[in-house]
């Protein structure tokens, strides 16, 4: 294994999957939902699979997934983008974040990302010979994550290529405001560097959060420097089709579909009609997949507060972070590897996320997106802990 990559072990949704299913405890880790997406959308599947749609699609996604990508883009915070050249669709939003990165990092380029990060980008960036420069989120008084504007000057420099941002963030359910992103946004003008947004949760922010969900292509001055990711999975519950894209100035979707076509080529053909139809369904759909949401969020985040857990509700995402010090643990690490054994639960260790260990040592996640009853069956054993 090349040097750059032997950092990287098995990822722990992996490894701790593996052992929801050896112990058969509840899955709270892996953020996947255990309820299937939209039945248009999977009637459409099941009908471009019967009606031969099985062959290579187009390079760039099937024009009517690239479309419907664009008219969602349009529909929801009125970014206008050209389904023919400011669309490419990949396979799920990690092979947009792989792509992109490969494409405008040269070796030895800084991405500013902020910590605890998605797996995926720590592995990308090393992928491209690019190194991280993390900027860390701490619970702060108010119960949010938040940053130090200051930190994150300073993470800005000479060989900076690009920002990469997630929100809403997992893992912490942080939305950032309209303040923070300006202040990224300035960063970005400043120092003449690209952004690189991951909004998978985008339609996951709850009704109580301090804001909005805002793309930071729609600030002023970031059309034209961001490439802006999302994908099917979160919204459509179905995280197993890796359908995923990413639209941004022509120029930048050209040098990422360059790299793209040598990684996967194209992507699953019945799968694209399919998502364009999802796409498309009335707001009712949007709004009813976050209400659910919402209220599993709410089941268990009282649930945790009852086992005795000191909790940050989150503003969006299907993630909630837990502290486990209460309840007398101090390494999420070795607190997540004893659990399934102590009360048959899964939770994922937050500090796995972090450059900087000890940042979240204590913190735990799990993943709300299961039915209320999984939900109730895991708040009960937890509550066997105290
Ligand atoms: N980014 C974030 C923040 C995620 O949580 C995930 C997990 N789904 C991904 C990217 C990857 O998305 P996909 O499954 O579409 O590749
Ligand atoms: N995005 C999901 C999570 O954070 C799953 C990611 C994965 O399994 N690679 O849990």
């Amino acid at each position: 294994l090349v040097a750059r990559m032997r950092p990287f072990g098995t990822t722990i949704f992996a490894e701790m999957s593996a052992l929801a299913v050896s112990t058969g405890a509840v899955n709270l880790g892996q953020g996947f939902p255990d309820t299937d997406g939209p039945p248009e959308m999977l009637a459409a599947a099941a009908e471009a699979l019967r009606g031969g749609q099985n062959q290579y699609p187009p390079g760039p996604g099937i024009p009517a997934l690239r479309t419907a990508v664009a008219d969602h883009q349009r529909r929801f915070w009125g970014l206008e983008y050209d389904p023919d050249g400011q669309v490419l669709v990949t396979a799920g939003a990690t092979e947009a974040i792989a792509a992109t990165i490969l494409a405008l990092c040269e070796a030895g380029d800084e991405v500013v990302c902020f910590e605890p990060y998605y797996d995926s980008y720590a592995a990308s960036i090393a992928l491209a010979g690019a190194v991280r420069r993390p900027v860390t989120l701490r619970p702060a008084a108010d119960g949010r994550y938040a940053f130090d504007p200051d930190e994150l000057r300073a993470a800005f420099g000479p060989r900076t290529r690009l920002v990469l941002l997630n929100t809403p963030h997992n893992p912490t359910g942080k939305v950032f405001t309209v303040d923070e992103l300006t202040l990224i946004a300035g960063l970005c003008q400043e120092h003449d560097v690209y952004a690189v947004t991951d909004e998978v949760y985008e339609h996951l922010v709850f009704t109580d959060a301090a804001g909005t969900h805002v793309p930071l292509a729609t600030l002023p001055g970031m059309g034209e420097r961001t490439l802006r990711i999302s994908s099917a999975g979160k919204t459509f519950s179905c995280t197993g089709w890796k359908v995923g894209w990413v639209s941004g100035p022509a120029r930048l979707v050209s040098a990422v579909t360059r790299v793209k076509q040598f990684l996967t080529f194209v992507n699953a053909a019945p799968l694209q009609p399919a998502v364009a139809v999802a796409l498309a369904l009335p707001d009712s759909y949007y709004d009813d997949f976050r209400a659910g949401m919402q209220q599993r969020r709410d089941q268990l985040v009282g649930g945790l507060v009852d086992a005795g857990f000191d909790v940050l509700t989150p503003e969006g995402t299907y993630f909630v972070t837990a502290d486990i010090a209460p309840l007398g643990g101090r390494d999420g690490v070795e607190f997540c590897r004893a659990l399934p054994e102590r009360c048959g639960v899964v939770a994922v260790p937050t500090q796995v996320f972090y450059d900087d260990p000890e940042a979240g040592r204590r913190l735990i996640r799990f993943a709300f997106c299961k039915r209320p009853e999984m939900l109730t069956e895991a708040v009960t054993r937890l509550r066997a802990l105290a």
